[in-house]
């Protein structure tokens, strides 16, 4: 299937330039492959949060499900244990994601479960028009907080490795080649993935020249080693001057949640699925 014919009729209305754009065309590129290589595209299930990020399920020619503000991880897993077999994709926004939803996310990873999550970090909430979220810089003026932001922000890659997170990437909007192979390793990841992409706002939060100035790709991507991701993830921490890294930070096999649901299997099968899951975990 050719990118293109993923679009819709949904008229788009995010701010000309904003790089929601580039995480779009990214995606559809990246399906448009995945279809190309024969992966049925029905069996792909996109769900969005609250935000200006959620109007990509409506730009998307796919099955969809437009969840409420924090709750994409849990809908994408409830859709992911119910059928196994579907790709499950999350879309969220640093605000959705980070804030409310975070502990949803924690889980996700702690649990490991075959789901890929691609946040729109933009380290603003662009939709209710400027106000901070975890991810803004200390100091961050907008319209929860005129005199600037007294807290500093959370490095929500550090979070998701301590959680068990088992495909951890980033990119930014300026990088489209970039996005589209993280995208397509984080979702052909048997387990919890997450991209966090740093995504301008340039109406609340133009950071493309901040971004331009920083970022270098990381010449020796992450695998199974947590200690060098960390140190990577470290090394610029969402507010500082220092050097941002992009790229895969890692990606390590390990058993994912897959406990089948009531009723799927006969009791005897369901209970040895269980076992066999149990004891890949130890
Ligand atoms: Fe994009 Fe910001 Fe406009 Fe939202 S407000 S569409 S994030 S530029
Ligand atoms: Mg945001």
């Amino acid at each position: 299937m050719e990118s293109t014919n993923l679009g819709t009729y949904a008229q788009n209305t995010w701010c000309p330039g904003c790089g929601n754009f580039a995480i779009l065309n990214a995606f559809k590129a990246v399906l448009g492959e995945l279809a190309g290589e024969g992966y049925p595209l029905e069996k792909v299930v996109v769900v969005s949060g609250i935000g200006c990020h959620a109007k990509i399920a409506d730009y998307l020619n796919l099955n969809s499900f437009y969840s409420i503000h924090g709750r994409v991880v849990p809908v994408a897993e409830a859709i992911k244990i119910a059928n196994p077999q579907i790709k499950v994709i999350g879309f969220a926004g640093d605000g959705d994601a980070y804030g409310e939803g975070m502990e949803h996310l924690i889980f996700a990873a702690k649990r490991n479960i075959d789901i890929t999550m691609i946040i729109h970090d933009n380290r603003v909430y662009g939709l209710t028009t400027g106000q901070y979220t975890p991810t803004s810089p200390l100091g961050f003026r907008g319209r929860s907080t005129p005199s600037g932001s007294k807290e500093v922000p959370v490095n929500p890659l550090q979070i998701m490795l301590a959680s068990g997170a088992t495909f951890l990437g980033r990119g930014t909007s300026h990088g489209i080649e970039l996005l589209k192979r993280l995208f397509k390793e984080a979702i052909l990841h048997k387990g919890f993935s997450l991209v966090d992409v740093l995504q301008v706002c340039v109406t609340y939060f133009n950071t493309y020249e901040y971004y331009d100035k920083r970022v270098y790709q990381l010449k020796e991507e992450g695998s199974q080693d947590s200690s060098l991701a960390l140190a990577k993830i470290l090394e610029w921490d969402y507010n500082s001057d220092k050097p941002i890294a992009l790229g895969r930070f890692y990606k390590k096999d390990s058993p994912v949640f897959e406990i089948p649901v009531e009723g799927r299997l006969e009791p005897a099968e369901r209970d040895a699925a269980i076992k066999k899951f149990i004891e890949g975990r130890v």
